[in-house]
């Protein structure tokens, strides 16, 4: 007979280790599947630079550091970490069946899915390397806005996203350009019309961006922009460039056996963490489209190992 666990978690992110803490502290003894590349051990805050809004930290924290800290915490109590990927994964009956990328076969119990999401990315020479030391490309204006106080930066996308990075933008920028490939949106007509309306914002639509500049010191100082229906190339100043172009759930490896929304974001019973199917829970960005904030990552890392606790506990 195999050994069963109480728990895995898969995923390492604020959401993961918040599980993982309050799952050790509740003696499940958890074993958390970091990952590995391409998955990023620590998730998108391994990206950023200084995190200011994370409560609890005055002068603000890097954000490898917080993930540190939290892997730290959640080690103290006994939560086990494995460096690897989960490959695959059999939800059909209990105890579910984990595989990694070692080929290693776990049994457990009760599953927690907090792999997270990645915001998708241009795709161009250095915008990896610009991101996440106020360099001057960010995927995120709450966390880095306030980096570019009293300089241009340009955002590009057309959703709902795109508005909002731009219109939190204006708080700190001097001047936001709404960088968009065609001249149609998705946005909803209110934000559309709010960005529309603020003084701040211009628009360089029908243009996409070709290329990034960067000054001596290695900080972004202006783009080239391509005009999508004369090809014409453009330069464009600006210190910051926020990509808004949507993200992507990192959730293909349950796609046999949960329900997703219509863009692959794991549906959970509101309220709690509660997935389709019974014993397995889902929380951080893999769930959350709407807030995808540490903080909030972290609170549905807390709700869904006090939910695997509670539905051990009722004996299932
Ligand atoms: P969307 O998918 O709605 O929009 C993505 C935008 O990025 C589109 O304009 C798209 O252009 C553009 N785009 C995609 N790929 C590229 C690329 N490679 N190069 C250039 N442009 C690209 O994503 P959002 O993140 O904006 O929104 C996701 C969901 O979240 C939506 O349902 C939205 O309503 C919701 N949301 C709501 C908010 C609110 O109500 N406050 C705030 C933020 C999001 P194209 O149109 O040409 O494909």
């Amino acid at each position: 007979m195999p050994h069963i666990e109480k728990l895995c978690i898969i995923g390492s992110g604020p959401a993961g280790f918040t599980a993982a803490i309050y799952a050790a502290r509740a003696l499940l003894s958890p074993i958390l599947f970091k990952g590995s590349a391409p998955n990023l051990p620590g998730g998108q805050l391994m990206m950023t630079s200084e995190v200011e809004n994370y409560p609890g930290f005055i002068d603000g924290l890097l954000g490898p550091e917080l993930m540190e800290r939290m892997e730290g915490q959640a080690q103290r109590f006994g939560a086990i970490m494995k460096d690897e990927n989960i490959t695959s994964v059999d939800f059909s009956k209990r105890p579910f069946k984990l595989v990694s990328e070692s080929g290693e076969v776990y049994f457990t119990q009760t599953v927690i899915i907090a792999t997270g999401a990645n915001a998708k990315l241009l795709g161009i020479d250095q915008e990896k390397e610009l991101m996440g030391r106020g360099a001057g490309v960010s995927a995120c204006a709450t966390c880095d806005g306030a980096f570019y106080k009293n300089m241009n930066v340009a955002v590009v996308g057309g959703g709902d996203s795109a508005m909002e990075e731009a219109l939190f933008l204006t708080r700190f920028a001097s001047k936001v350009a709404i960088i968009h490939r065609s001249e149609a949106f998705r946005a909803s007509k209110i934000m559309l019309d709010r960005a529309k309306s603020n003084t701040k914002i211009s628009f360089e639509l029908n243009k996409t961006v070709e290329k990034l500049h960067t000054d001596s010191e290695g900080f972004l100082s202006g783009l080239s922009l391509k005009d999508t229906k004369s090809g014409q190339i453009i330069p464009y100043d600006c210190q910051g460039l926020f990509v808004a172009i949507g993200h992507q759930p990192s959730s293909d490896l349950f796609k046999t056996f949960l329900e997703f929304d219509s863009k692959s974001y794991i549906k959970t019973v509101p309220g709690s963490s509660k997935t389709n199917i019974p014993g397995v829970f889902a929380c951080g960005d893999v769930q959350d489209s709407i807030y995808r904030q540490a903080v909030t990552a972290a609170g549905s890392g807390c709700m869904a190992a006090i939910d695997a606790e509670r539905f051990l506990a009722e004996g299932h």
